[in-house]
């Protein structure tokens, strides 16, 4: 006998469990989130804000240090490791109970402790079951480290990267994805020794090549030494540092910092017994509506296929919500999922980079646009950077955006609404953008495809 029913039960409150918490509820469903730690999930708590956050103190302390140039002398400019640390926790403190007055205003029950799925489809957590018409599963992903190597006090994970209680003098960052990146990106400007290694062959690997060239050329302007094409081997962890290999070298560092890769949080979810099956790679296994093999059980976020990214996970909370309530909704697009990565310069992307359009046998034109040519780039000191946009010989339609400089995570927000509209590079070169702004490099990089770039 259940002890309490709701129409939709969401297993993880992250950003994923949430939003589709909130958006049943909107629909009138009685709905309640099981969250075995916190409102807001890994992502608020743990990942992308934390990250944020000290990302821009890196930020702020660059243009400190440097702002003599545009006319502000300043003097005794210095990294606070202890206010930051202070900062970063309450950012995340003051999101967590944002998400937590959100589910008191939208009347969600918040039930703490870990979830599981009953045989018959119910939601368990302790000794209780709960009835639940449809469960939606959120559970997120946890960190994965390099083969042979453990997690210890001085082999981190992202999260003990980015909180720990000192800064290190110096660092090596295993992966050069997104969260590689950024840790380089943040602990350089922070004034540590940073070591960036990827064993493929470019750093940002899933980026197009062009845009990587400029990161890369930052990078090692930074101070990063980057090395590409070299795995980390031989790790020895001691009390006060760890040494390792990769290609030919020896590094000893204070932390080894592995953002490798992340693996889907559904081994305590009972998963088999309430028929939900995973996909080959270990994921849950869904339709378009995020429906899994079990059709009252939805499943959305890290712990489905495509990239693990938060504004993901929202979307398709919101899917998974209305077709669970009974309403109309769309399938999320996954090749509209935009990248974003917040180094310095950021890198932000949608769709296909100009070798995927080419492998994929596309007949493609493309063009660049260096946001030097456009009046802001002097203003705001981001010349460095471009636009690349791949686009379809024949119609016009935008495949691939690409972006780097120090706003591209909130430019490429555009490009994803041209390309969900079906708008073509002629159509974005006659949308007018104002003056003077960074987003003027958009305007002329569409105009560029077909010749015609006002500023080159
Ligand atoms: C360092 C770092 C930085 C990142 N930065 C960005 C970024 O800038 N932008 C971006 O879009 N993405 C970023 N990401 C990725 C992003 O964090 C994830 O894609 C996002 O958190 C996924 O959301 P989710 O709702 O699927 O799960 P999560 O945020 O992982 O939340 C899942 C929740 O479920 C809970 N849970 C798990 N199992 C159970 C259970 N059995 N019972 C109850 N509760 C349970 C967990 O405690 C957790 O709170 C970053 C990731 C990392 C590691």
């Amino acid at each position: 006998m259940a002890d309490d029913s709701f129409d939709v039960i969401v297993i993880g409150g992250g950003p994923g469990g949430y939003v589709a918490a909130i958006r049943a509820a909107q629909l009138g469903k009685s709905t309640a989130v099981v969250e075995k730690d916190k409102a807001g999930g890994r992502c608020l708590n743990y990942a992308c804000i934390p990250a944020k956050t000290m990302l821009h103190t890196a930020e702020v302390l660059e243009e400190a240090r440097s702002s003599a140039e545009i006319g502000v002398k300043a003097s005794g400019v210095e990294l606070d490791w202890d206010a930051l640390g202070k900062r970063r926790t309450e950012v995340s403190a003051g999101l967590e109970n944002g998400v937590a007055g959100l589910f008191k205003k939208n009347k969600i029950e918040f039930i703490e402790g870990e979830g599981s799925l009953a045989d018959d489809g119910n939601v368990k957590v302790g000794e209780t079951v709960y009835e639940a018409g449809k469960v939606i599963i959120a559970t997120g992903s946890v960190a994965q480290s390099i083969p042979g190597v453990e997690f210890s006090d001085r082999v981190l994970d992202t999260w003990g990267a980015w909180s720990l209680p000192e800064q290190p003098d110096s660092v090596a960052v295993v992966g050069a994805g997104a969260s590689g990146a950024e840790l380089a990106s943040a602990y350089i400007r922070f004034g540590t020794e940073v070591k960036l290694i990827e064993m493929l062959d470019q750093i940002l690997p899933t980026e197009d090549r062009d845009l990587v060239r400029v990161v890369e050329r930052t990078f090692k302007k930074q101070g990063i030494e980057v090395s590409t094409g070299t795995p980390v081997e031989n790790v020895e962890a001691g009390p006060d540092s760890v040494k390792f290999s990769y290609g030919d070298n020896a590094a000893e560092v204070d932390y080894l910092m592995i953002a490798g890769g992340r693996v889907p949080d559904v081994e305590a979810l009972g998963l088999d017994a309430a028929g939900v099956e995973l996909d080959d790679d270990g994921r849950i296994g869904i339709d378009e509506y995020q429906r899994t093999s079990n059709q009252n059980v939805y499943a959305i976020g890290d712990v489905v296929r495509g990239p693990a990214l938060a504004h993901k996970a929202m979307e398709e909370g919101i899917v998974a919500a209305e077709h669970a309530a009974g309403e109309q909704t769309h399938p999320v697009n996954i090749d509209l999922v935009p990248g974003a990565t917040f180094c310095q310069p950021q890198v932000a992307s949608v769709g296909l980079t100009e070798a995927q359009a080419k492998q994929d046998g596309r007949d493609i034109k493309s063009a660049k646009f260096k946001l030097g040519g456009v009046g802001a780039g002097s203003v705001y000191n981001d010349r460095d950077g471009m636009v690349k946009l791949v686009v379809d010989k024949q119609y016009g339609e935008i495949l691939g955006a690409h972006i780097v400089g120090n706003r591209a995570c909130d430019m490429i927000a555009e490009l994803v609404a041209t390309m969900a509209l079906e708008g073509g590079n002629q159509e974005l070169a006659r949308i007018m953008h104002p003056h003077p702004t960074i987003s003027e490099a958009i305007l002329d990089a569409a105009r560029a495809v077909d010749g015609w770039a006002t500023h080159a």
